[in-house]
C-alpha cells in the first residue's frame, strides 16, 4: 500500500515548528542558558516549577514529570499494580505506545474498536469486552479530541476499573468542561517535539488527583528509590531533563494561544471546504458540542486517500497518514491472534484517514492552497 515517492519539494512543511521557534528564540535560549549556568540537569527546581505550572493548568493535584509520553503511560499502568496476564482494554486505532505499554509490563492489550466519527473507543463496545482478568481501561484522545468519557466512566465505575488516558495528543482539550487527563484515575501526556506542547526532545508527564499513586510514581521513575540507595520498589529511570522542563515553562506561556490557532485553522479549513463544494467529498473531522478539539491532528477520511494523497505531493502540499494500519494487525501483536475484519471500523478508516497540515502558524493563504488542491483532485476524479 505504500504510495510512489513522488520527487517534489513541499511548498512549506507539514508542521513549521522553525516558524515556532523564531518566535520565541530569545526565551528559550534565556532559559536554556539559566540551565546551563546551574549544571542542574535532572529534575530540580526546573522541573518541579514545570510541574506545578502545567498541573494548575490541567487543574491535576498532582504532576509528575518523566522521561516520555511512552514511559508515562509504563509508569502510569506500574503505579495502578497492573501485572502480567492482566488485560487492559484499549484502541486499536491509535500510536503504537497506548498497547505497545500494555504488553511491554507483561499485561495483555485488548482491543475495542473505535466509533469511526470521532476516531476513539467506542463505549459501546467496551463492556463486552470486560473480564475478570480486566485491570484498567486505556481510552486514547486520539488526535485532540477527547473520548466519550461519560460512558466509559460509567461503565469502569461501575465495575470498578480503573481508568488511565492517553492524553499524549491532546493537552488543553476538554470533556465537558473538564480536561483531559484529569478524568480517569491517571493522565498521560507526551513532550515529543510534535504534539501541541513539544520540547526539544523526548518528555513526558503524569497527572493524577491520588496522593498515593502519586507518590508511587515519584518513587518508580527513580528506579523505586525513596531516600538514596533506599529501594523501596522496582522502578524505572525514567525522569524529566530541567533543560526540557525550562524549555517547556517558556511554551506553556503560549499553549492557549497555539490551541486556539489550530482552532481557527480547523474552522478555516471548514469553510474553505464548503466554498469549495467539497462536503460530500471529504468527511471532516467531527467536534461534537460538549467537547474541546485542540487538533494535534486535522484528519479527513477521503475513499480514494492513497491518491489524493500523490496528487497532494505533486502540487507540494505536504500531508501525513495517522496512522496507516490499526494495531491488532500489526506483526509485534500478532500473538493476540486478532484477524483481518476483527476490527472493522479501525481497518476502514487506517485505510481512509489522511492528516492535513494545521500547525499554529500556518497561514489562510496557505490553508486555501491546500483545499484548492484537493479540490483539483475531485475535479478531475
Ligand atoms: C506520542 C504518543 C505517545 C507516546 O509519546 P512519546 O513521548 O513519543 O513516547 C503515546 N500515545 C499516543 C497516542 C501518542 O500520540
Amino acid at each position: 500500500m505504500a504510495t510512489a515517492q513522488v520527487p517534489t519539494k513541499s511548498a512549506f512543511p507539514f508542521l513549521d515548528l522553525k516558524a515556532q521557534f523564531s518566535s520565541i528564540r530569545e526565551e528559550v535560549t534565556e532559559s536554556v542558558t539559566r540551565v546551563l549556568e546551574s549544571q542542574h540537569f535532572i529534575l530540580g527546581p526546573e522541573v518541579s516549577a514545570f510541574e506545578n505550572e502545567v498541573g494548575r493548568f490541567l487543574d491535576s493535584k498532582f504532576s509528575i514529570g518523566c522521561a516520555s509520553g511512552s514511559d508515562a503511560l509504563l509508569l502510569g499502568l506500574m503505579a495502578l499494580g497492573i501485572a502480567p496476564g492482566d488485560e487492559v482494554i484499549t484502541t486499536p486505532f491509535t500510536f503504537v505506545a497506548s498497547a505497545g505499554s500494555i504488553a511491554r509490563i507483561g499485561a495483555v492489550p485488548v482491543f475495542v474498536d473505535i466509533d469511526p466519527n470521532i476516531y476513539n473507543l467506542d463505549p459501546n463496545q467496551l463492556e463486552d469486552a470486560v473480564t475478570a482478568k480486566t485491570k484498567a481501561i486505556m481510552p486514547v484522545h486520539l488526535f485532540g479530541l477527547p473520548a466519550e468519557m461519560d460512558p466509559i466512566m460509567e461503565v469502569a465505575n461501575r465495575r470498578k476499573i480503573p481508568v488511565i488516558e492517553d492524553a499524549a495528543q491532546a493537552i488543553g482539550s476538554e470533556y465537558r468542561n473538564r480536561k483531559v487527563g484529569t478524568i480517569g484515575v491517571i493522565g498521560c501526556f507526551s513532550f515529543f517535539p510534535s504534539k501541541n506542547l513539544g520540547g526539544a526532545g523526548d518528555g513526558g508527564l503524569i497527572t493524577t488527583n491520588d496522593p498515593v499513586i502519586a507518590a508511587h510514581i515519584r518513587l518508580l521513575r527513580v528506579h523505586g528509590a525513596r531516600n538514596k540507595y533506599e529501594y523501596e520498589a522496582l522502578g524505572i529511570n525514567s525522569r524529566l531533563d530541567a533543560m526540557q522542563a525550562a524549555i517547556l515553562r517558556v511554551k506553556m506561556r503560549y499553549l492557549e494561544s497555539w490551541t486556539n490557532d489550530r482552532r481557527r485553522n480547523a474552522g478555516r479549513y471548514r469553510s474553505l471546504v464548503a466554498d469549495h463544494g467539497l462536503e460530500d467529498r471529504i468527511r471532516l473531522p467531527r467536534e461534537p458540542e460538549h467537547c474541546r478539539h485542540v487538533f494535534n491532528q486535522f484528519t479527513v477520511q477521503v475513499e480514494a486517500r492513497d491518491h489524493l494523497r500523490q496528487h497532494l505531493q505533486e502540487n507540494g502540499i505536504p500531508s501525513e497518514i495517522y496512522y496507516p494500519y490499526p494495531l491488532h494487525l500489526q506483526r509485534a501483536f500478532k500473538n493476540l491472534g486478532y484477524k483481518p475484519g476483527s476490527m472493522p471500523h479501525s481497518e476502514k478508516v487506517s485505510a481512509q484517514v489522511l492528516s492535513l497540515p494545521i500547525f499554529s502558524e500556518m497561514t489562510a493563504g496557505q490553508q486555501e492552497m491546500v483545499i484548492s488542491a484537493v479540490a483539483s483532485f475531485f475535479a478531475k476524479n
